[in-house]
């Protein structure tokens, strides 16, 4: 199967702190780690590590950074021919101070990945015709998300959309998307429903009204829930030891892009992707902590 990812990349650097400093504070002694990232990156690289075979459309800026992150990229298999090089911006990069209480304190500076205009996806047009299925996320510009989902849609491509950060989505853009894929603070923002805890299918039902056709809700550790015209699916997750959750929605998406080009969405590959997810939180870091096909299989076992 060939999927094409449309999305960000970044650099994070994290900075491990005994507290969080306050404004005008230094706090010494941090414990510094650059880490890949960016959901764009990150999903790319389950669904490579996971059998299929990827082609990444992202932009990367004008720094060692674009450089290191191909090369990772394509030290998983990933074809990135049509990686765009922008020399105006730096790459995207996230600034994350971890406390030792586990506390956090984030700021991301898109740099590049703003820059994936449309035109810059589009053009390669040929990259979409050849995919089975394309996957985006909302880190780059929405409308370079809609133009892709409304060319992919127009030419029968399967569309799986993870709208992460939560962004209004447009009927229009809807319409072509075939699994949106959601945890529940999004579900909530985009259906404009609050989360009671047990209005699953209140809220699914209110995106499925919006035009998407399969509606797929991320619980964490209580696993998943899906809704389409037929049927509605609930997989309960698994008890794992969790050390770090960070890509668990990530993971989620990729595996399920692979099996949903596979075998299209059923009980199975809603279990696929779940397992996979589940292996990812028991381990530290994103794209570290990714399994591959092998992974998956044996903890099925
Ligand atoms: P996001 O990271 O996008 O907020 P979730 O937290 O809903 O997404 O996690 C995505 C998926 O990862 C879940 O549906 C589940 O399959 C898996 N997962 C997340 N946290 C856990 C956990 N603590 N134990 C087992 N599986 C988990």
């Amino acid at each position: 199967m060939k999927i094409v990812v449309v999305g960000s990349s970044n650099i994070d650097m994290v900075a491990q702190v005994k507290h969080l400093p306050t404004p005008g504070e230094t706090v010494g002694d941090a414990c510094f780690m650059q880490l890949l990232g960016g959901k764009g990156a990150n999903q790319a690289v389950a669904a490579a590590r996971l059998g299929a075979s990827v082609t990444f459309i992202t932009s990367l800026g004008n720094d060692m950074y674009a450089d290191v992150l191909k090369k990772q990229f394509e030290k998983e298999g990933i074809v990135t021919d049509y990686v765009v090089d922008d020399v105006h911006h730096p790459t995207g990069t996230a600034l994350i101070l971890v406390a030792d209480s586990g506390e956090n304190c984030i700021a991301v500076a898109p740099g590049a990945n703003h820059s994936l205009l449309p035109d810059s996806v589009t053009r390669f047009e040929a990259v979409i015709d050849e995919a089975d299925i394309v996957v985006m996320q909302a880190e780059i510009p929405y409308e370079t998300v809609k133009a892709v989902a409304l060319l992919a849609n127009g030419k029968g491509k399967r569309v799986l959309f993870n709208p992460a950060p939560a962004c209004p989505i447009d009927r229009e853009l809807m319409n072509a998307i075939d699994l949106l894929v959601v945890n529940e603070v999004e579900a909530s923002f985009i259906s404009g429903l609050s989360y009671t805890g047990d209005n699953l299918d209140e809220m699914a039902t209110a995106l499925m009204a919006s035009g998407a056709r399969h509606v797929i809700i991320t619980l964490g550790s209580r696993g998943v829930y899906m809704k389409n015209k037929k049927e509605t699916v609930r997989i309960s997750g698994y008890k794992v030891n969790a050390v770090d959750t960070t890509a668990a929605g990530d993971t989620f998406c990729g595996a399920l892009a692979v099996a949903y080009s596979q075998r299209g969405l059923d009980r199975e590959a809603l279990e696929f992707a779940n397992v996979a997810a589940a292996i990812a939180v028991t381990r530290m870091g994103a794209q570290p902590s990714i399994p591959t096909l092998e992974e998956v299989g044996r903890f099925k076992l």
